[in-house]
């Protein structure tokens, strides 16, 4: 018999529906889209999808919204971003609960997750009095020469299901207060905490008296996110989620000559050097490699380390994974929750046999955890000793998988890093500081994400966030990564009495 069974799942409903309720969202009744939690795997409710003629009108509706929201002043704009800052304050908790409820995120990531959209809030409310241009030396008397950025349009934001709330905030709080307006379509397994964080700043857009319509949400599966992907209105087309998905997505938008901005897969590797500090390595690991039950894009895929302390390291790390609580997100106590479906369970199965089949050696986990229903799926984090990079180990299996490489030689060390299509996050940890630098340098880690001495998850939302290669090029949060949501205007203003050429033309 189960543990959780559907006494539970029903009652898990019933804190949804609660939750639902204290964020001012009357829960959904009936409808196509069901919304589950991989607590059981219980249906906790249905809701409609959208249909074809709702998504046409709700990005008609942001289209028309942002008529006039481009003209507020950027300043005047953040009111609504601080305004649902406070709201995700009062209520983080609630929303906290939503995503482990629907996401199967412990409690302190789900409520980290939420900090963040606060954090993110924080920034594009100082970033409202930043959106800077340059001015340039003009080569003519009398001329000026600058740059002006303005709102871009209407953003449809694409987000996946691991980071349910988070990425939705990164790119609203910025598109927001660079005077866009934004059309959502969530991942289809997390609807619910959508449908919260919609009615949120819908709430905060009527408390400052602003127009609650530059905000609109779409929900179903891929087909919905399509209508997004595919219209001329929908100006830039923010899509986090697989490289499946981005290979799909990028070539139509850059048929219609829009804009991408892509935050795809990744496979992040750490190198371990002989001077690294082992404890401070194997706890950055544990969380980076276990941590959201492997289900982080930034999660640790593939640890690289040097002959010298590859044994020591496992040793470390097995011992710590022992220690590690796999069960229910919402008891204390438990580091490691379910994965979000039998797809994820099945995938991570099948690479664990290929890796086996390539000579991989399982020091421990992969198997299942049984007696919380037969479509929850717990898993033990698994470590496999390789004894190359083969194909498997290449791709990104998003469920918890450490793959451990031996290196010798530090450059040989970087290639072996480096030969991954996807190029996220990555680590060095090492007391050496040539090693240190080398791996930031040009000829260091091809990844968006590089850090010594911490972990290849976990970033700070002031940083830019994305990665190259498959992973898409593309910059959220902080830094500048605001420019992808505005267009550039380059100006040129004669306050002369005569019309000099530039590069010194005459004509006539
Ligand atoms: P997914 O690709 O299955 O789905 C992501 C989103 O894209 C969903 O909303 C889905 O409905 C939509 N979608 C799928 N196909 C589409 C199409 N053809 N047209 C329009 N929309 C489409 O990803 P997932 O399983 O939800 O999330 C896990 C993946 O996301 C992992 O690969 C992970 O690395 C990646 N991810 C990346 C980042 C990042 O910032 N780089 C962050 C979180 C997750």
């Amino acid at each position: 018999t189960d543990v959780l069974g559907d006494q539970t799942t029903r009652e898990l409903a019933e804190r949804a529906s609660t939750v639902l309720r204290g964020l001012g969202v009357e829960p959904p009744e009936t409808g196509d889209l069901p919304a589950r939690s991989p607590i059981t795997g219980g249906q906790l409710m249905t809701l409609r999808a959208s249909s074809p003629e709702e998504v046409d009108a709700a990005i008609g509706r942001a289209a028309t919204a942002f008529r006039a929201w481009r003209t507020v002043p950027a300043p005047v704009r953040a009111a609504v971003v601080r305004r649902l800052g406070e709201l995700l304050t009062t209520h983080k908790s609630e929303l906290a609960e939503l995503v482990t409820l629907e996401a199967g995120k412990i409690g302190a990531e789900a409520a980290g997750e939420v900090q963040e959209m606060i954090d993110v809030c924080e920034f594009a409310i100082g970033l409202s009095r930043q959106l800077y241009g340059q001015t340039m030396p003009s080569e003519r008397p009398g001329h000026r020469l600058m740059e002006t950025w303005h709102p871009l349009g209407v953003v449809g934001v694409i987000s996946a299901f691991n980071f349910p709330v988070a990425v939705w905030a990164w790119n609203t709080a910025i598109a927001l207060v660079c005077g866009d307006t934004v059309v959502w379509k969530p991942s289809e397994t997390t609807p619910l905490t959508a449908l919260a964080c919609h009615s949120l700043l819908r709430r905060a857009a009527t408390d400052v008296g602003a127009d609650p319509e530059v905000h609109q949400l779409v929900q179903g599966s891929a087909e919905v996110g399509s209508r997004l992907v595919d219209d001329d209105r929908v100006a830039l087309v923010s899509a986090t989620g697989s490289v499946r998905m981005g290979r799909i997505v990028a070539p139509r938008v850059a048929e219609r000559f829009g804009r991408c901005l892509l935050e795809l897969g990744g496979n992040n590797g750490a190198i371990v050097t002989p001077s690294a500090d082992l404890e401070l390595a194997a706890r950055g690991i544990v969380f980076a490699a276990a941590g959201t039950a492997g289900q982080r894009c930034t999660t640790l895929r593939r640890l690289i380390a040097h002959a010298d302390v590859v044994g020591p390291l496992i040793e470390r790390i097995e011992s710590a994974y022992q220690q590690l609580r796999v069960g229910n997100p919402l008891e204390d106590g438990v580091l490691v929750g379910p994965l979000i479906d039998g797809r994820s369970y099945t995938a991570m199965r099948a690479a664990l046999d290929r890796a086996l089949a390539d000579g991989g050696e399982l020091i421990c986990g992969g198997e299942r955890v049984d007696g919380f229903g037969d479509d929850a799926y717990y898993v033990r984090p698994a470590i496999v000793r390789m004894p190359a990079q083969t194909a498997v180990v290449r791709e990104e299996t998003f469920a918890p998988i450490l793959y451990v490489l031996t290196y010798h030689d530090f450059d040989s060390a970087i290639a072996m890093h480096n030969e991954v299509p996807q190029g996220l996050s990555s680590a060095v940890f090492t007391s050496d500081q040539r090693e240190a630098e080398r791996f930031l340098a040009a000829d260091g880690s091809d990844c968006g994400i590089a850090n010594v001495n911490i972990g290849t998850s976990g970033a700070e939302i002031g940083g830019a966030f994305g990665g190259e290669k498959q992973t898409g090029g593309g910059r959220e949060s902080g830094s500048d990564s605001w420019k992808a949501y505005m267009r550039r205007a380059t100006n040129t203003i004669n306050y002369s009495a005569e019309l000099p050429l530039a590069q010194g033309i005459k004509f006539g």
